[in-house]
């Protein structure tokens, strides 16, 4: 995936949305997208959401954070 940094610096929203149990986002002007693996659907759509609040830019801060411990945890637990 391009660094999409050209779009959080001219301000240009994001779309995010579910395909599976991956979000997956788009900038709204066409120039890039992606998506990012979750472990399910229902944490796949709750970051979608909490990503979507975030716009306009993506939120790479958060999406980067994903990656790391903030997200994971075992698959099965902690479901409400
Ligand atoms: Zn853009």
């Amino acid at each position: 995936m391009r660094h999409p940094l050209a779009c959080t610096l001219l301000g240009h929203r994001w779309r995010f949305g579910v395909d599976g149990s991956d979000v997956v986002w788009r900038c709204v002007r066409g120039c890039e997208g992606g998506r990012r693996a979750y472990d399910d659907a229902a944490e796949a759509r709750l970051m979608a959401r909490r990503l979507g609040r975030g716009a306009p830019g993506p939120p790479l801060g958060l999406l980067t954070a994903s990656s790391g411990t903030a997200i994971r945890k075992p698959r099965g637990e902690n479901r409400s």
